[in-house]
């Protein structure tokens, strides 16, 4: 891979990154605010329908989960990122094999190339 690609895949990976930070940000932020009015004591929230705690909860798991989710793609961009100050940027962690361009640039913290893709896939 030349220079010049490499830093186009850099560009790419910053750019995700900081939008998945500003998600992220934005998903916990939320839940924070929420929780905190839980913890004040506020007892307002006492005379809420079940129904409506219960939908509560399943809101906030689901922002936590959507946030984790979001938190493993930023630790494989920043993976990613050292993989190109390391010059190993676009290799299959598995085989070795070059990663197609094509698949980087739809994915650009990929770790694998197609084929091993599909058998990680498989085993699932
Ligand atoms: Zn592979």
């Amino acid at each position: 891979m030349t220079k010049r690609e490499l830093e186009k895949f850099k560009k790419l990976l910053f750019e995700k990154r900081e939008e998945l930070t500003a998600n992220v940000n934005h998903i916990t932020g939320d839940t924070r605010r929420q929780s905190q009015k839980e913890a004040s004591g506020d007892l307002s929230g006492y005379s809420l329908h079940m129904a409506d705690m219960a939908s509560d909860n399943f809101e906030r798991e689901f922002s936590l989960n959507l946030a984790s989710g979001e938190c493993e793609t930023l630790l494989k961009i920043d993976e990613a990122l050292k993989r190109i100050d390391e010059k190993s940027y676009g290799k299959c962690l598995t085989c070795g094999k070059k990663v197609s361009k094509r698949r980087l640039s739809a994915v650009p913290y990929a770790e694998l190339c197609i084929p091993c893709k599909r058998k990680e896939e498989e085993k699932k």
